[in-house]
């Protein structure tokens, strides 16, 4: 090789470069996730060996993460939030904070009423917040409705987490969607009446109350029960065998169980928004579903996936048909007829 030609041919490599590192650069996706590591981080990196992609993953509480978007605004290095409620995704929706979702992959595997009509986010599980109760002192043919726990029969048996978790105010705001805003305050006072005790702890603090007899009912969300059952402690497996799910509001002329979902929203700025959607539909494929809502206990949003033999054996169930967004519209209201019926 000529000198000259060796020189070129090393200032080509030197102009190269930094293209080749900032195309390397674009090969990434910013996540913050309200999920647990462990139980994302293996579908994720099954994505960047299937792609080349890199995902950086940042985890944290859902409202401390929606709050460092806020803080960050157009400044965000995020492409993608992942948290749990439709109500805290339609935070991050009125607060500018998202920008529309467009994917015919999502459209066909997302049912309409798991994500937002705007497309601002979408569901990649869901979840429904029933009844448990206990097997030994509740008869289920005693049970029916949401709407029927406030009967003088369920005084002092009922327990439930405390109205500043957004999980209740979204069944709230599901039954202001049903049964109007008086009826709901009505309903929240009532429930409120048949309480076992004033509301402490989460989900699973609920659960375990049951179990010990310290009430009869909980009102919960599945997944926190799907753990109990699956865990490998043998008292909490004791705790989960006390305890059976029924489903409210099954009747023909019925709404349905409330459910929610665990979803992802783009951020209004997302660098890397191609990668971003290739991985949302990533994660709506058959085999992504099946193994994201098993290992969180949660149902799939894809209709056909199978569920985890655990949500197996809770039965079928008719979940309501109100499109989830409602219930960030509805959340205002929700939090009021709470603080009116003094639910802590
Ligand atoms: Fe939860």
């Amino acid at each position: 090789m000529k000198k000259h030609a060796l020189v070129n041919l090393v200032s080509a490599c030197l102009l190269a470069m930094p293209f080749v590192n900032s195309v390397a650069a674009e090969e990434e996706i910013n996540i913050y996730s309200a999920r647990k590591e462990a139980l994302i981080k293996p579908l994720l990196d099954q994505f960047s060996e299937e792609t080349g992609i890199t995902i950086n993953l940042v985890t944290g509480k859902d409202d401390a993460l929606l709050q460092k978007l806020k803080l960050e605004g157009e400044n965000t290095p995020a492409d993608l939030l992942f948290t749990a409620d439709a109500g805290r995704l339609h935070r991050a929706k009125e607060a500018s904070l998202t920008q529309t979702i467009e994917s015919e992959v999502l459209e066909a595997n997302i049912p309409a009423k798991l994500r937002d009509p705007d497309w601002q986010w979408v569901g990649l599980t869901y979840r429904a917040r029933p009844i448990m109760y206990a097997k030994d002192r509740v008869e289920p043919d005693d049970l029916s409705t949401y709407e029927a726990l406030v009967e003088p029969k369920w005084q002092g048996r009922i327990c439930v987490r405390s109205s500043g978790n957004i999980y209740n105010q979204s069944l709230l705001a599901s039954m202001i969607a049903a049964d109007g805003l008086e009826k709901t305050e009505q309903w929240a006072e009532g429930l409120v009446e048949n309480f076992a005790r004033p509301p402490a702890g989460g989900d699973t603090d609920q659960i375990k109350a049951v179990a010990a007899g310290e009430c009869d009912i909980a009102i919960a969300n599945t997944y926190y029960l799907a753990r109990l059952a699956k865990s490998a402690d043998e008292g909490e497996q004791a705790i989960a065998d006390k305890v059976a799910v029924f489903w409210p509001n099954q009747g023909e002329d019925e709404r349905g169980t409330h459910i929610n979902v665990s979803g992802a929203a783009l951020t209004q700025n997302a660098a890397n928004k191609d990668n971003a959607l290739q991985l949302l539909e990533y994660m709506t494929n058959d085999d992504a579903q099946a193994w994201y809502s098993d290992v969180n206990g949660e149902y799939p949003v894809k209709p056909g996936v199978e569920v985890s033999d655990v949500l197996k054996s809770w039965g079928a169930f008719k979940s309501d048909e109100l499109n989830l967004s409602e219930l960030g519209k509805n959340n205002a209201d929700a939090l009021k007829a709470m603080d009116k019926a003094g639910w802590k």
